[in-house]
């Protein structure tokens, strides 16, 4: 089977004839072939992207109409979520369970939310701010938005980055990652059926070094919107800066999950199991670091490992299983090396750590949820973004103490709390140095509130009405009121009525 990208609203092979294997992570056998763009494939796209942007065909319609569109988008994606998920389970490995239940239908509601939210933006109140001048207030679409996805998200990331951005009316090539673009693809056949004009949703597939990179430096692409590592994002950083494009980036988390002395300890131990293997450990909101106080640290793990024996690990087709496959065996080696390195910098693994075979998905590559205790807080395992079924395990006896601590890595993207004092919630709550501070749970970000990072875990923000202020410009226009020929203020720098010539 083979797959096409998709250009001014046309199915397209790459132009040299190149394509690359799409993997089953829970099998790795190759499932589909998709093309490899070349450079004049990512200029084909950027153009029709172009024209489309100029003609006005999307950015000049009123708000309500791009609404009605994205909203008929949503609606096809509801008719075919069962179908979505199944494609996007077999693609990136993750449980049928978590794509039906939770991926799917929260990417409906996210591009719901954003379709409304495009009708009802708020500014400015139009006001005489200069006695003789109305000023108000416009918000108006960037132009061509190059986005880049990442593998564990695919559907959802493109709803997140793109959908915004074609709300504001910009028009976008979107280059998905490399392992998982399948259910971008079908995404565009949504956008045909919704008459979506030709032009405005561009879709181009190949590897993130060749063809993001030729889609990042492009002079036309006016924005780069990109979800992925912080690694990437310093690079596209640097490959936007060439033209001054406005580079939104959405990077890599390291979450704290503090657990106080007084919190609900099965609670906070089902918690970190549901936010530490969410999509099988691969979520920039994972729970990663486990900050347990003191007094309370053998009761909470023997907690946490009841919670774990009850995860099912297997082939994620099958709706009971829990934890499916790591992306790919390079990635899996990546995590493992992780784990060895936290046991030779001193950590104890007190759990998991193999590689667990699968009846009838041998070739799969799985990973047992791993809990690794440390009491070295400079461990590599606690500074950097594992992305892997992996719980490191520490403890602490004070308050500053564990915000420091947790405060302590480059990321800033989300954190929990776990406790009944709500003293202590609403003062970690200021302290953490995050963009989400979850208090009693760990994941959940409702459509209509903002997803943002702190630090190297980027400056973007995706969901809620402040994701339509990333996609826009704001423009402010005067106008004169006054008719005269000669304004008030024009003495205080000109003509001989003003104090200096005077
Ligand atoms: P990645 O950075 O390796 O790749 C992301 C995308 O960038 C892919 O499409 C890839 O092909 C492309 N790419 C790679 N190199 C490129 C280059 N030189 N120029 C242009 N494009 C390039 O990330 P990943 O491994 O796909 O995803 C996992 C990462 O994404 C994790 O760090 C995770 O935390 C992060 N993530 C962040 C968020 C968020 O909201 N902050 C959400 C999901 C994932």
């Amino acid at each position: 089977m083979s797959k096409f990208m998709f250009i001014e609203n046309e199915w397209t092979d790459s132009s040299v004839g190149r394509s690359i294997e799409v993997y089953d992570p829970s099998t790795g056998n190759a499932i589909e072939r998709v093309p490899y763009a070349s450079r004049e494939d990512v200029k084909r796209a950027v153009d029709a992207a172009q024209i489309a942007f100029k003609k006005g065909v999307w950015s000049k319609i009123p708000p309500a109409d791009r609404a009605n569109t994205i909203l008929k988008v949503a609606q096809l994606l509801e008719e075919r979520s069962e179908e979505f998920a199944q494609l996007e389970s077999l693609n990136t490995g993750k449980s049928i369970r978590q794509c039906i239940n939770y991926d799917i239908p929260y990417t409906i509601d996210n591009i719901r939310f954003i379709a409304g939210a495009c009708r009802v933006l708020e500014g400015k109140a139009m006001q005489e701010y200069v006695s003789e001048g109305t000023s108000m207030v416009r918000r108006e679409p960037i132009g061509v938005v190059g986005v880049i996805t990442p593998w564990n998200y695919p559907l959802m990331m493109v709803a997140w980055r793109a959908f915004p951005a074609l709300a504001m009316g910009n028009t976008v090539v979107v280059k998905p990652a490399t392992y998982t673009p399948l259910t971008t693809l079908e995404l565009a056949r949504l956008m045909l059926a919704a008459n979506v004009p030709k032009g405005v949703f561009n879709v181009i597939t190949g590897p993130g070094p060749e063809v993001g990179e030729e889609l990042a430096k492009h002079p036309n692409v006016d924005m780069i919107a990109f979800t992925g590592s912080t690694e990437v994002g310093r690079r596209l950083s640097e490959l936007g800066s060439s033209t001054v494009k406005k580079v939104s980036l959405e990077l890599g988390g390291k979450a704290p999950f503090i657990v106080f002395s007084d919190a609900d300890i099965h609670a906070a131990a089902k918690g970190a199991v549901v936010a530490g293997l969410i999509n099988n450990g691969q979520d920039c909101a994972n729970s990663t670091r486990y900050y347990i106080h003191e007094s309370i640290k053998e009761k909470y793990l023997h907690a946490l490992n009841q919670e774990l024996n009850r995860i099912i690990i297997g082939n994620p087709a099958d709706f009971a299983t829990d934890l499916g496959p790591l992306i790919s065996e390079t990635h899996r080696r990546r995590v493992e090396s992780y784990i060895r390195k936290g046991i030779e910098e001193g950590g104890n693994v007190l759990r998991g750590g193999d590689r667990p075979s699968i009846s009838g998905n041998e070739g799969g590559y799985f990973l047992s949820p791993t809990v690794i205790q440390t009491e070295n807080h400079n461990s590599t395992i606690v500074k950097e973004e594992i992305f892997g079924p992996v719980f490191t395990i520490l403890n602490f006896s004070e308050y500053d103490e564990v915000i420091e601590k947790s405060n302590s890595v480059i990321y800033g993207l989300g954190a929990s709390v776990w406790t009944k004092d709500v003293t202590v919630a609403m003062r970690a709550i200021r302290d953490l140095r995050f963009g989400t501070v979850w208090v009693n749970d760990h994941i959940p970000v409702p459509s209509e509130m903002p997803w943002a990072g702190y630090k190297q875990s980027g400056h973007g923000s995706s969901l809620s009405q402040y994701s339509l202020e990333e996609f826009s410009y704001i423009k402010h226009a005067y106008i004169d009121i006054s008719g005269e020929t000669t304004k008030k203020w024009h003495s205080q720098v000109h003509g001989s009525s003003g104090k200096l010539s005077e």
